[in-house]
């Protein structure tokens, strides 16, 4: 019998993470017994809470919002990703080192791979440009897409990660959701907040088509109103992030324990 493996998610708010529930499937398939809990941890108490975790005992933590640049700033050791995105999801203990890494990116793209959708030549247009935008990109230019769009209501921060992003090869193009896109993108991936805020969100007239594939970030246990819009619109190729969500958490659950936990996990059961 292997000692119980203590692990987290902290965030504020907590209670909606359905992390505890993905990872305590991982858990009974691998057949390791391992606690996840959901702790609500203030942004001001990030430091003495994270670190009060990790000498009590906590082997790993996913961090989400608003704690990912406490996490990015915390951590000793930071892998090449999260240096390249300055994103945080997942920390864990080395000796004295406090190690991060992002699986964001990773967790998308084996997403899509797992539903036959390879990024490369691909015209991608990236709705948002907050954290899980910048999260995501250095993923996708890892899959070689011909080209990248970043699309967002405020032009100035596209404009920043278009910058902060752009190869000698590749350069990322940024534009204001209120203009009419000048390509037609095979892949609209939505990381705006507008569907969790409930809000109507503003997008270029010419997005959707027949031919594009549409990928949102948000889930719900019913279709969400961008998949809704999109297909109103004649994109019939539509999937939410909940697949994201899985590989992603199978990423970090694969760093603690070194088991590739199994990811045929129920949408329903979950949401
Ligand atoms: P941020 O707050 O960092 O960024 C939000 C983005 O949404 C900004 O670009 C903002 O634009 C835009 N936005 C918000 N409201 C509107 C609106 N009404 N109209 C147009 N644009 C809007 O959030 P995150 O990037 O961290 O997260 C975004 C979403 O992604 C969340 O819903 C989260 O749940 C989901 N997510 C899902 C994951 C998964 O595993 N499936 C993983 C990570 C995130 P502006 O700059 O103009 O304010």
């Amino acid at each position: 019998m292997t000692a119980l493996k203590k692990l987290a998610v902290i965030g504020d708010p907590i209670d909606h993470s359905l992390s505890p529930k993905i990872h305590k499937l991982f858990a009974e398939s691998s057949g390791l017994d391992i606690s996840y809990e959901a702790i609500q941890v203030e942004k001001k108490d990030f430091v003495s809470a994270v670190t009060g975790l990790f000498d009590s005992g906590y082997e790993g933590l996913n961090v989400t919002l608003p704690l990912k640049e406490d996490a990015f700033n915390y951590a000793n050791e930071l892998s090449e990703e999260s240096k390249l995105s300055g994103s945080v999801n997942t920390l864990w203990k080395e000796g004295s080192f406090i190690c991060a890494d992002t699986t964001d990116g990773r967790g998308l793209v084996k997403d899509l791979t797992s539903k036959n959708i390879s990024l490369s030549n691909l015209e991608v247009v990236i709705l948002g440009a907050g954290g899980s935008a910048r999260a995501i990109i250095p993923s996708l230019l890892k899959e070689k897409p011909s080209s990248i769009t970043i699309a967002n209501r405020t032009f100035s921060k596209a404009e920043e990660l278009a910058k902060k992003f752009s190869l000698p090869d590749n350069q990322l193009k940024a534009v204001s959701t209120s203009q009419p896109l000048d390509c037609s993108p095979d892949l609209v991936i939505n990381t705006t907040s507008a569907g969790v805020l409930n809000q109507e969100m503003d997008l270029p007239s010419n997005i959707f088509s027949q031919d594009t594939c549409v990928y949102d970030l948000s889930y719900s246990r019913e279709e969400t109103s961008f998949i809704m819009r999109a297909k109103n619109s004649g994109s019939n190729v539509c999937y939410d992030g909940i697949g994201m969500l899985i590989q992603q958490a199978a990423l970090s659950f694969e760093i603690w324990t070194k088991h590739k936990p199994k990811t045929d996990i129920n949408k329903a059961a979950l949401l």
